[in-house]
This record gives structure tokens, sequence and C-alpha cells, in this order.
């Protein structure tokens, strides 16, 4: 996501971008995104909102569920109101629909410009360029690197040296459902949070609302398997999540068995530096994001707009252009990174009285002062890289 936007935003800026990717064909696991305004503006400035927007689904309303009664907590309005106070869509979208919206954007546009099947391995810089280094052994010389690369970024390693991402000690499972396959309106078409002991599961429609998608986080000591994502047992699906209420079960017994996968989550500290001389990071490699704000492709959309605007900025010295790149996104994806952390407390009450505490005041905002919750998402939602100088 993050160096397809990248690659188109700087080629709308006047630049020739080469986007190298490890997969030999655009593919992604079943699973959806949300894309926020903020995300949403990005898409519109760099032209591909419509098409995008053509292929998601726009949720009524963001709510918080007590999982196991399935009582609501708090509910603010998203759909035509938060299009209204923000000025674009908030939209869910598939991963896969995602990709190739933008892949296709950027062949037409930049035909050749993406290369498939193309693993880095490694990169060296001079004064005036980098070479880039495949694992075939081909080298590639370009202006500026940006490693786009995820969270075991190799372009971050050969900048600051190897760093394991830290476990956070909770566990994902992803899956979609056909929504044919449950009774109507089991699921409500929001983007609906299920909280409860040690875990919280958040569901919401994509594709016009043929699909629904189904993220369900459970706390784990440890993560036992070597590799980062395993096919999930079903079983163990249904196990997990057997205090939550009656729709969640349902929903559940529908996953296809062969569909469902388990995903270890990792974050990292926010970094104090992610450039050196004409290299330079954007969305997971440089701040990996929890998805507990669903804002991880979000910030990579960001990054790779404010990217192609600081370049543009200072042609002759590409170098100066990636420090105020840096500069001007830091603070922001910290506090996106921080405040994801945070949610997973947030959403994972075990005792009764805490439960009591923490969710007691929030349902009481939420009646008395409906407005309030959906404020205090401003800072995230109310932003437009795409309006700052
Ligand atoms: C369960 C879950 C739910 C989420 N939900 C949301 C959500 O609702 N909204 C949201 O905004 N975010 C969400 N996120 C976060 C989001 O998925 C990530 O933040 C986002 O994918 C980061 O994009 P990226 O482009 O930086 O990296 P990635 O999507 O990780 O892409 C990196 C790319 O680099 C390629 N690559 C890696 N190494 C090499 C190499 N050596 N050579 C060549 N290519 C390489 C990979 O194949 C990949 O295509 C969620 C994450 C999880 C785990």
């Amino acid at each position: 996501m993050g160096g397809l936007t990248a690659a188109l935003a700087v080629h709308k800026q006047g630049m020739t971008p080469h986007v190298f990717e490890q997969s030999t064909d655009i593919k992604e696991v079943g699973a959806g995104l949300q894309i926020g305004p903020n995300g949403s503006h990005v898409l519109r400035a760099l032209d591909v909102l419509d098409s995008v927007a053509a292929r998601a689904f726009r949720p009524q309303a963001a709510e918080m569920r007590f999982g196991p009664t399935g009582q609501q907590i708090f509910c603010f309005p998203l759909g035509a109101e938060i299009e209204a106070r923000h000025g674009a869509p908030y939209l869910h979208i598939h991963r896969a629909d995602l990709h190739q919206e933008l892949a296709a954007t950027l062949e037409r546009r930049v035909p050749g410009a993406l290369h498939l099947g193309a693993s880095v391995a490694g990169f060296e810089q001079e004064r005036t360029g980098t070479r880039l280094i495949l694992k075939d052994g081909t080298t590639v010389a370009g202006d500026v690197l940006i490693g786009a690369d995820g969270i075991h970024s190799k372009v971050r390693e050969g900048l600051f040296g190897p760093a394991k991402p830290r476990f956070t000690g909770n566990t994902a499972w992803r899956a979609t459902v056909p929504a044919a396959r449950v009774r109507e309106n089991l699921i409500p078409p929001n983007a609906t949070v299920w909280a409860g002991p040690h875990g919280h599961v958040v569901t919401y429609y994509l594709r016009g609302g043929e699909l629904i998608n189904i993220v369900g986080v459970r706390e784990a000591r440890e993560w036992q398997d070597e590799s980062w994502t395993t096919p999930g047992n079903k079983q163990d699906l249904l196990d997990d999540f057997a205090p939550w209420c009656a729709e969640i079960q349902e929903l559940l017994r529908a996953v296809n068995a062969d569909t469902c996968f388990k995903w270890a989550l990792h974050d990292r500290e926010p970094m104090e530096n992610w450039s050196s001389g004409r290299v330079s990071l954007l969305g997971d490699a440089c701040h990996p994001t929890l998805p507990f704000l669903a804002q991880g492709a979000a910030m990579a959309i960001e990054d790779a707009y404010v990217l192609a605007r600081s370049l543009a900025q200072c042609v002759e010295a590409p170098e100066q252009g990636l420090q105020a790149y840096q500069a001007a996104r830091m603070e922001r994806t910290a506090k996106v990174q921080l405040g994801s952390r945070a949610n997973s407390r947030f959403f994972h009450k075990s005792g009764v009285l805490s439960q009591g505490l923490t969710y007691g005041p929030v349902w009481l905002a939420g009646k008395f002062a409906p407005g309030f919750i959906a404020s205090q998402l401003d800072w995230l939602y109310g932003e437009d890289v795409t309006r700052k100088a």
C-alpha cells in the first residue's frame, strides 16, 4: 500500500518512480482495511478515490459493544456525517481491491514502473545517488531509495542494523465470511468492536456489503510458531471467543476453515531517525502500528503524499527533502503507534470492576454527550496532509 501510493504521489510531482516488490503477483490475504477520511484525502489528491470507493463499503457508524453480551457501549456516526465533518469518506476496502486499484493505476500512468518478483537484498549509496541490490544480483541506480517494505524491512536493517520487533502479547485472527452465509442484519453495517476479557473482535462489511470482515484479537503469552502468519485452526478460533455473544458465535461458525489465518502482532518503539543521505523509510518499515486504531495503512498513505511533496520542494538536494519529510511525519505517526497500543488495554478489560469503571463513564458520555466521543478522534480523521504547505 505505502510503496504503490508513494509511486503515484512522486509521479504526480513530476518524478519517475520504480517499485520493486518481492511477490510475483499482486495478491493479498483475504482481509479488509478501514481507511478514514485522512487516508481518503490522499487517495482523492492522487485521483484514485472514486475507483477505490466504488469497490468499498461505507459504514454507517463506529461503535463499541461489550462482546460477551453484545450491549452497545458507544456509537458515533460515520457515513455522510463524517464525510461532512472532515470532507472525505470513511471506507472499508478489501486489501486486494486496494492493491489492485493502486497497481493498475500506476501501470496505466507509468507503464513498466512496477517490478514484480524483485526481492531486495540490500543497497549502497553514494553522494549523488543510490544503488538497489536485488536478490538475483541485479543492481538498479536511482536518485533516492525509499524502503516501504513493511515491518521486516531490509532497507531499515541496512540503514540502522538488525533489530527484532517486539511481540505485543496479542495474536490476531483474520477471516472473511460471505454476508449471504449468515442471517440478514446479524452484523451491524458499522465498524464494530466487540470488546471483552483478554481480547476483542472487530466486524465490518466489504465490497458493497457482500463480505463480512472479521479480526479477532486475543492475548497470548508467547508466539511459538516461527512463522508470523499461520493458517489457523477454526476450532481454536471458536474456543478463543467462546465467551462472546450469540451473534459472534454465529458469525464465527460461518467462517470457512480453509480461510482463517492467525497473525502475531508485533510493533516497535517510535524511531528517532528514518533517513540517512538519500535513503529513507515509509509506512510499517519505520512505524509498525498495531491495528487497534485501524490506521497503519492510512499512515503509510499519508507518508507517501508528504514524502513526494517534500522531495519536489528540494529537487536539487533530496537529502534535505527526506529530512523535511521525516520531520513532518514523526510526531503524528508516533502518536498513532502509541495510541494504538493503548487501545488494546481499553478493549481488553477482564474483571467486572475494571469493565464497569472503564466502560461505564464512556457509556454515559455516549448517551448524554454523543458528539464528545467523535470529537476525541478529530485529531486523527481531521488531518488532511494534502492541504498543508
Ligand atoms: C489484523 C490487522 C488489521 C489491520 N487493519 C488495518 C485497518 O483497518 N486500517 C489500517 O489503516 N491499517 C490496518 N492494519 C495495518 C496495515 O495492514 C499496515 O500498517 C500496512 O499494511 C502497512 O503498509 P506498508 O505498505 O507500510 O507495508 P506492507 O503492507 O507490509 O507492505 C510491504 C511490502 O513490501 C514487500 N517487501 C517486503 N520485503 C521486501 C523485499 N526484501 N523486497 C521486495 N519487496 C519486499 C512485501 O511483500 C509487501 O508487499 C492492520 C494490520 C493488521 C495486522
